[in-house]
């Protein structure tokens, strides 16, 4: 490389979306620098960042499956988010060239359910894994009157909670429930309606039309884009909101973090035409 980089690193890594929308930002701005991917492994990843220190051109890395808890404490600090996750999705010199870790997926959920007063209200997370802890660390910080979480596993769901601070109701994923009752929030965090996995219960989809008239319905799911949940939810009368917007979202709060300046965020839907491609 000869001009400044960032890149996605993890194991496997040939399927990241980021490079498209890194780079598709980086020529919107025309800027000189490039994003790249880098297949790390596990016992690779300590080697990878004494290399990356050193070399004055890398800006940072993204950091998906299986190294986001792994990178921790390999890093100089970690910001709050990523302390109420216990997760690390993107890492960035600091003033000092020092590493910082933090984790912009919950700015993403933030995109994704922007405008959603929850003031009063109630809001329902399906699902308790990594993608559901940044969910737990968004609601944290809003002042809804109620949160429900749906998960197979309480202990695993009372534990994520607990890192995030969050007071929440953990309901059993069990048709004897009816979860989204009067809900204001519905945001699926699990893998539930995507392509190859299994689909969303029905008892779920037919509970959407019990929510607040106008309720938004956030799937982190975006393969497909309209998935089950979603269409039930127009069609129940809630707002969609879909999972290409969170992996935008949160792919911009990385970007000004490697580069110093926000993307233009104008072309973005020629930028969800290219990663639906
Ligand atoms: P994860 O850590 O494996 O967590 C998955 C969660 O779903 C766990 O709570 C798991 O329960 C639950 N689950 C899986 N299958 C289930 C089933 N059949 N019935 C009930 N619960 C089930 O995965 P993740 O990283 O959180 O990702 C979850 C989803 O979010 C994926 O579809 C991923 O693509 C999506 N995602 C999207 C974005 C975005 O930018 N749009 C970002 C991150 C993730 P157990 O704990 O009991 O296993």
């Amino acid at each position: 490389m000869t001009r400044p980089f960032a890149e996605v690193i993890g194991d496997p890594i040939a399927h990241s979306k980021s490079p498209l929308i890194h780079n598709f930002w980086l020529s919107r701005l025309n800027l000189e620098a490039d994003y790249g991917r880098a297949h790390v492994r596990s016992d690779e990843l300590a080697d990878y960042f004494t290399e990356r220190r050193l070399d004055p051109l890398w800006r940072g890395c993204n950091v998906t499956i299986p190294h986001k808890e792994a990178v921790i404490p390999l890093l100089d600090a970690v910001d709050f988010k990523a302390a109420a996750i216990g997760a690390v999705n993107t890492i960035y010199r600091g003033p000092q060239g020092e590493l910082r870790g933090t984790n912009t997926d919950v700015d993403g959920v933030a995109e994704a359910v922007a405008g959603t007063d929850l003031a009063g209200q109630v809001a329902v997370v399906i699902g308790a894994g990594g993608a559901a802890r940044a969910a737990f660390a968004f609601l944290a910080g809003q002042p809804s009157r109620e949160v429900r979480v749906l998960a197979r596993n309480a202990e695993k769901a009372a534990a994520a909670l607990a890192g995030s601070g969050l007071k929440a109701e953990i309901l059993p994923f069990d048709a004897d429930y009816k979860p989204c009752q009067q809900a204001a929030l519905v945001i699926n965090a699990t893998q539930l309606g995507m392509t190859g996995q299994q689909p969303m219960p029905e008892f779920i989809l037919n509970d959407l039309s019990g929510m607040n008239p106008g309720g938004v319905v956030f799937d982190m799911v975006y393969a497909p884009l309209e998935t089950a949940l979603l269409q039930r939810a127009v069609r129940a009368g809630q707002v969609p909101a879909d999972g290409l917007t969170m992996l935008v979202g949160q792919a911009a709060t990385a970007f000004a973090k490697f580069f110093g300046v926000k993307p233009d965020r104008s072309g973005d839907a020629e930028l969800r035409k290219a990663l639906l491609g």
